[in-house]
């Protein structure tokens, strides 16, 4: 491990500091699941090719809510044949070391964290485990077990009423965080992963682009604080950028299955 970087985790740990986790999708790619940015997320709906950013949307949900579902439920069933790696099993490590000083903030709805065996988990996006009804009546329900295997295998009656709200007869909806909604507390966590950046001694980021706002603003909260503030990543990124600028920051090149166990052994796994 790097000097710097191992004198950064040697100070976190001789403090007893809290150690907030933020995760994105290079954690589960690793697991072989696809970004579903980009070409891995195209659907066709009528003769139309739609990108995920207008898949997942509510707009389209309410126009098309049907095609919808059967994208969900072909990424939900790549997701459900992966399995965590030696990244997240890392993170469950440390967990069990910090107990209560450990948080885990994802931006993965894949459920991998959960499944590792991680239990201190803000799913900000997230997590295709569960829906929930689109009118909003209820609270969150496990996912039926409809599973959709081909790009073009439309729901069957069981199925639709799989996904129907016994509440209100409307459809259930996905529990995931939509491009056209906001971040709030009750579904996705923001104020207590805020909270979380606001009293942590650590950031550590792994695999994230910071494409969205609130990851991005709790690089922001970290960086201002002064506190210490890695990211593990491949590739550059504006995590990258920070860490550098911050006193007491790190961009480790490389994975989270490259990396997660030599950073999660220094912080006392
Ligand atoms: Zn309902």
């Amino acid at each position: 491990m790097e000097e710097r970087l191992s004198s950064i985790l040697e100070g976190v740990r001789s403090a007893r500091g809290r150690v907030l986790v933020l995760t994105g999708a290079g954690i589960s790619a690793e697991s072989g699941i696809p970004t579903f940015r980009g070409r891995d997320g195209y659907w066709v709906v009528g003769s139309r090719n739609y990108i995920p950013q207008e898949m997942a949307t509510r707009e389209m949900f309410e126009r098309a809510p049907e095609e919808v579902w059967r994208w969900y439920l072909y990424r939900f069933g790549v997701c459900k044949h992966a399995e965590p790696n030696a990244g997240h099993a890392a993170l469950v490590a440390l967990e069990a070391a910090l107990g209560d000083r450990f948080t885990l903030v994802t931006q993965n709805i894949d459920g991998l964290h959960r499944r590792a065996g991680s239990r201190r988990v803000f799913t900000i996006h997230g997590d295709a485990a569960w829906v929930r009804c689109a009118g909003g009546c209820g609270g969150l329900r496990d996912l039926p077990p409809v599973e959709v295997r081909s790009k073009d295998e439309p729901l069957s009656a069981a199925q639709r009423s799989a996904l129907t709200c016994p509440g209100c007869g409307g459809w259930l909806r996905p529990h995931v965080l939509w491009f056209d909604e906001y971040y709030d507390e009750e579904n996705y966590r923001m104020d207590s992963a805020l909270r979380a950046a606001g009293s942590a001694g650590l950031l550590l980021v792994v695999g994230t682009s910071g494409a969205t706002s609130l990851p991005m603003e709790i690089g922001r909260i970290a960086f201002d604080r002064g506190i210490a503030l890695v990211d593990v990543n491949p590739e550059e990124n504006p995590f990258a950028e920070l860490a550098r600028a911050s006193p007491r920051g790190f961009a480790a090149r490389g994975s989270a299955v490259e990396r997660l166990p030599e950073i999660a052994r220094a912080l006392g796994a």
